[in-house]
């Protein structure tokens, strides 16, 4: 998503949560770490799970629990050409871990080596991402369950006796003994099942459809007034943007606001640094506050960078656009329907696109690249983008490459699904009017220019957790969620129909 949410609902701050990071230093020492705890666990978990369902209250229960203590956490194998991304697939497990390790408290090899079962079941089971998400989900929650069961037994003051049958049986499932994950129940994505067809698909979401008037409210790209070739114009500009006019020797940079002088190649005269908050200020109770650090504003940035960076904008000069073409009516009247996200990195030349991707509606990627700005970049914008120096060894794909797959892939009448679509078309400059936009399908109580941010939707309506990877996030992600956010808001229509 190139657009952080303009204000900060308060769910989001309560719901902020500080992401796993996983050891990776100790793993890279201890590659064995996985096996050394699956050969452990077999003697820690008998005597373990003895020794906590019998200790009184207050006894000890040190006996196993030391040597396993500093463990690092396990992290998923490498594997290319997979179906779920390896981030994902990272960031359940870790779920997995947290949870599991309430379940068998002092105990981490034997909770890492069920955390590692689970995610690799769920992994086995998952035909595409998107089933995968649903049941890492689901998993997630049960173990929350379970692990909330294991809180009150312990320690709801009747915990001298044995735990009695019941509750060890039921404990023993959701951990998963004997294999007994993959028994659990698959709550398939029924309003997937519910659309037959994608043609059918295609015809449901044109209620949604942004008119030429919201299109313009929304400042989408539009096609040029007087028809040259390239240009773009925008109809709305928000009254907040920076705009900096072509040519400009002076630019407003986007994080810290300060000027700073510029040559013509867009380079910074004087080298200085970028002292920031990368979060935005809320408030709360009459309290304003940033996100990033929950220091009272106004105050020092939190966060230092070696550079200024800017979007460079002006609404006047929007060169380098293409827009999609017309192609002949399909036989079942469907021209398609993908969601698509984009990732920007600073350039001298200001926020530049450096990776699209496209998802269709059974939530498969079936476009993806990094893409090489044209000028020299300044700052990946790693914690937003997820995009790192190193990723763009060998990237030779330009803009006019992508723009030239996209034309090829979608007609004028392509339906494009996405949260805040205008700047991925800013980003990508295309020119597109066939557009569902879960920012505007979802509003802010509000009203514009406040919008909901995507992750709060998601967690409000689909019960998903997304972005709180503190090394970026990963984009097909986040159109997948637009992609399923759709397909719920159809479903709900369905309900209230009948
Ligand atoms: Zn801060
Ligand atoms: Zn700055």
């Amino acid at each position: 998503m190139l657009c952080e949410p303009l204000i900060m609902s308060n769910s989001l701050v309560e719901r902020r949560r500080v992401a796993h990071v996983p050891n990776v230093g100790a793993l890279l020492q201890k590659p064995s770490v996985a096996a050394a705890a699956a050969s452990t666990s077999a003697a820690a978990d008998t005597k373990t799970v003895t020794t906590a369902q019998t200790a009184p209250k207050g006894g000890k229960r040190l006996a196993h629990t030391p040597s396993t203590a500093n463990l690092a956490r396990p992290k998923i194998p490498a594997e290319f050409g997979g179906k779920v991304p390896t981030a994902i697939r990272q960031r359940y497990l870790d779920h997995f871990c947290t949870d599991l390790l309430k379940v068998y408290p002092g105990n981490e090899a034997q909770a890492y080596k069920k955390a590692l079962e689970e995610e690799q079941a769920v992994y086995n089971r998952s035909p595409s991402r998107r089933v995968y998400v649903n049941l890492a989900v689901g998993s997630v929650k049960r173990l929350r369950d379970a692990a909330a069961a294991g809180a009150l037994r312990t320690h709801g003051g009747v915990t001298a006796g044995p735990v009695p049958n019941r509750t060890v049986s039921h404990l023993d499932i959701l951990a998963g003994k004997g294999g007994a994950s993959g028994s659990w129940s698959i709550e398939r994505n029924k309003k997937v099942d519910e659309i037959k067809s994608d043609s059918e698909l295609y015809q449901r979401l044109q209620p949604y459809v942004l008119t030429e008037e919201q299109l313009e409210q929304n400042g989408f790209p539009r096609a040029d007034a007087l028809g040259r070739p390239g240009r773009a114009r925008l109809a709305h500009v928000d009254s907040r943007a920076r705009i900096t006019r072509a040519g400009a020797s002076c630019r407003e940079c986007l994080r810290c606001n300060r000027t700073y002088a510029v040559a013509d190649d867009g380079r910074a005269l004087v080298e200085d640094q970028c002292v920031y908050h990368w979060g935005r200020v809320y408030t709360r109770r009459g309290d304003k506050r940033y996100s990033c650090c929950s220091q009272e504003a106004p105050a020092d940035g939190c966060c230092v960078a070696a550079c200024h960076v800017s979007d460079n904008f002006d609404p006047d000069n929007l060169v380098g656009y293409m827009a999609t073409m017309d192609k002949p009516e399909p036989a079942d009247g469907n021209h398609g329907v993908f969601a698509l996200d984009c990732e920007m990195s600073y350039t001298q030349m200001g926020g530049e696109l450096t990776r699209i991707t496209v998802i269709n509606s059974d939530g498969d990627t079936v476009y993806e690249s990094l893409v090489k700005p044209d000028s020299p970049v300044i700052d990946f914008n790693t914690r937003f983008s997820g995009i790192k120096e190193e990723d763009m060894e060998g990237v030779d794909t330009t803009i006019r490459d992508v723009q030239a797959v996209l034309l090829n892939m979608f007609s004028s009448k392509t339906i494009l699904i996405g949260h805040s679509l205008e700047s991925d078309f800013k980003a990508l400059k295309l020119i597109h009017s066939t557009v569902v936009d879960t920012s505007v399908v979802f509003p802010h109580k509000m009203g514009r220019p406040y919008k909901r941010a995507l992750r709060n939707l998601c967690s409000d309506h689909l019960k998903r957790i997304i972005q709180n990877d503190v090394g970026g996030h990963d984009s097909a992600e986040d159109a997948v969620s637009c992609m399923d956010l759709m397909l719920w808001k159809l479903k709900e229509d369905a309900k209230s129909l009948r």
